[in-house]
């Protein structure tokens, strides 16, 4: 095709595709697997929230019509659920929908964002598509944040500033005290968006919460997804919290229908979910111990997780990561700067012990190939249940 190159607008052929990774569909055919265990994307093992269900049942009925472009019902309910107003509310198409709006609302050409180093790539893409500067600031030891340096990072052409917490792949969380500290230091153009998506799953008292003193600071944008807690990744709802002056150019940019009946009906169904909450916060509590334990009895370097999910040091990341698919368990590696870990989410108990008992093979392997002995062939049993969600 000639003359394409010249009519995109500049930085687009710059933009790497987002590379999603093989869905379970592809995963069976090419290692010739019956099941294969997800602990790749951070979802809910217990599947979506049953009250979500029944409602997106009731509202296949009316598919015909669109649905209400301002999504009153569901913001109505997220306003009562944090005790906000409801024009504090904005809702998308997935919080990643709200990441992109933000960065189109404000970033120019040349414009900064200041992120986190690792962080959720999302930030990243937002600024890429506005042609705008990403300024990374790497975590600290030990994968904890690093304030100083956030705040040392701002310069007058910082638009956006992203805090994750607790932060994806690293599980680390930021205190309460730091993100305050932060803010007393960022100049009044900086807006901050402190992305939550995990937020529910941690339980430490000094952990960064939006309290309403945090959601009257006119600069704060908080981000929450009903992709993890409430298992609704395929529906694609997030939602953003924040002062109704930053939602009001928003909504200049937002697809005037940007989050469909289905979704809007099943998000306000699963938010009062209080039993589908408590169950997938307890299973991972409990995933969480099994998790830490199992490495520290192996030796393995795992990071303290806050969120539904674990960053292990098991070597090169990129192998371990085949060597896992073989057997039938996807996880995530290819992290910038994080060769050697992977992230593997939470599942069931049943799909944890697989999990953990084909790690431990792998790892085993790693022994063997290192002493040159020949690779043995591995049998291996598949457990009862297993999720199955294509996709990312
Ligand atoms: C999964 C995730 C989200 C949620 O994205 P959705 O678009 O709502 O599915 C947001 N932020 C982070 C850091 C995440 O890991």
């Amino acid at each position: 095709m000639t003359g394409l190159q010249e009519q995109i607008r500049p930085g687009i052929d710059r933009i790497q595709p987002y590379v999603p990774g093989l869905t379970d569909d592809e995963l069976s055919r090419k290692y010739g697997l019956k099941r294969v265990i997800k602990l790749n994307a951070n979802e809910n093992a217990l599947g979506p929230s049953p009250l979500a269900l029944k409602a997106i049942q009731r509202e296949l009925a009316v598919l015909h019509h669109y649905p209400d472009g301002g999504s009153r019902l569901l913001r109505d309910e997220i306003a009562e659920f944090h005790q906000v107003t409801v024009e504090q509310v904005l809702v998308g198409n997935g919080s990643d929908d709200i990441i992109k709006l933000l960065s189109e609302t404000f970033l120019n050409p040349g414009d900064e964002i200041v992120v986190p180093a690792p962080s959720f790539s999302q930030y990243n893409f937002g600024a890429a598509v506005m042609q705008a500067k990403v300024i990374q600031v790497p975590l600290g030891p030990g994968f904890e944040y690093d304030v100083s340096g956030l705040a040392d990072a701002v310069t007058d052409r910082t638009k956006l500033l992203y805090l994750c917490s607790p932060n994806n792949p690293t599980g680390t969380y930021l205190r309460h005290a730091d993100a305050l500290w932060l803010l007393e230091r960022l100049p009044a153009q900086v807006i901050v968006v402190v992305d939550l998506a995990y937020n529910d799953f941690s339980n430490k008292p000094d952990r960064l919460i939006e309290t309403p003193e945090l959601l009257s600071d006119p600069r704060v944008v908080a981000l929450h997804t009903f992709s993890k807690l409430y298992g609704l990744a395929g529906l694609r709802v997030g939602y953003g919290l924040a002062h109704p002056d930053v939602w009001s150019y928003v909504h200049r940019v937002r697809e005037p229908f940007n989050v469909n009946r289905v979704a809007q009906r099943a998000a306000a169904a699963a938010l009062e979910d209080v039993q589908h909450v408590a169950a997938s916060q307890q299973l991972v509590y409990e995933s969480r111990e099994q998790f830490l334990s199992w490495a520290k009895r192996h030796g393995v370097e795992a990071i303290p997780p806050e969120g539904n999910f674990i960053l292990m040091k098991t070597g090169d990341a990129k192998w371990t990561t085949e060597r896992l698919m073989e057997r039938g368990v996807m996880v995530r590696a290819g992290f910038a700067g994080l060769d050697e870990y992977v992230r593997i989410t939470f599942g069931t108990r049943e799909e944890n012990d697989f999990c953990l008992a084909q790690l431990e093979g792998v790892l085993g392997q790693v022994a063997e190939v290192q002493s040159h002995n020949a690779t043995s062939v591995i049998s291996y049993k598949l457990p009862p249940r297993s999720v199955s969600v294509g996709g990312e």
